[in-house]
């Protein structure tokens, strides 16, 4: 009802693309874990945003009209302490209306820091001739460079979601090399599987992705931090 909801706001004004926030809600509604995250519109709020998540926090530059975020210097991890968070909040903005100056900024987002997670990328695509293609890869070079990443054709069972996981080359890093703990593949699977069925409910989402969910070792689960969706 959450998806509904907001799938009907969009096609009331004939919006196609979702909100960082409205795609949190549905991800979320679907059972995949997201980053707490709090809107702030001054300085002020940002600081009081911060306190409440307890830091170090991320702050993210909240626009419609910006979807890559890093390009624009609209994204900062690591900020520690209420007074550092309104300084970056003042920087940001100002920063982001020199570089985008027609773009509605409507502040930011302060969002819970995820530490010692792995970079994952889970989202969906459209084929005109096969419906929803689902996609999972290793962040960063993995897909950018190597392209290593697996596909299957919604609807999914769990094994198949597992099986996504294991098939791309850079597997062993999830298994975990150098001593490192092996990540939490169950939830890897599972944030796949939940991603799968919301566009099985939902014929009408052309895209969604989740780059990148961190994924924590085993046992603590997998975090969206970035979400985007849209609709046919
Ligand atoms: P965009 O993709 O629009 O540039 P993201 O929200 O994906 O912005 O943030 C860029 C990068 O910052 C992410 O790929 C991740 O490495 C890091 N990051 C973002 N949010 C968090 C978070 N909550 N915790 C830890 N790292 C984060
Ligand atoms: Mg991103």
């Amino acid at each position: 009802e959450v998806v509904q909801g907001i799938i009907n706001e969009m096609r009331a004004v004939k919006r196609r693309e979702m909100s960082e926030t409205e795609a949190r809600e549905c991800f979320k509604a679907y059972g995949i874990n997201v980053a707490q995250s709090i809107p702030a519109a001054t300085s002020d709020e940002a600081a009081a945003a911060a306190e409440k998540l307890g830091c170090p926090v991320v702050m993210k530059i909240d626009s419609p009209a910006i979807s890559h975020k890093s390009d624009v210097g609209g994204v900062k991890v690591g900020l520690k302490t209420p007074d550092e968070v309104a300084r970056a909040f003042l920087e940001m903005t100002s920063r982001v209306s020199r570089l985008k100056p027609n773009a509605w900024v409507r502040g930011v987002l302060v969002q819970e820091m995820v530490q010692g997670g792995r970079e994952t990328i889970a989202g969906v695509t459209k084929d005109p001739q096969f419906g929803h293609l689902i996609m999972f890869g290793l962040g960063g070079i993995y897909v950018e460079v190597m392209k290593d990443v697996s596909f299957k054709v919604a609807p999914i069972t769990r094994e198949d979601a597992d099986q996504m996981v294991k098939s791309i080359n850079a597997f062993p890093l999830l298994r975990g090399v150098r001593g490192e703990p092996p990540a939490d593949m169950a939830a890897l699977s599972d944030a796949i599987l939940s991603l799968a069925s919301l566009v099985t409910d939902f014929p009408e989402v052309s895209e969604a992705d989740i780059n990148p969910l961190l994924v924590l070792p085993r046992g603590q689960g997998a975090m969206a931090v970035d979400a985007r969706l849209s609709l046919s």
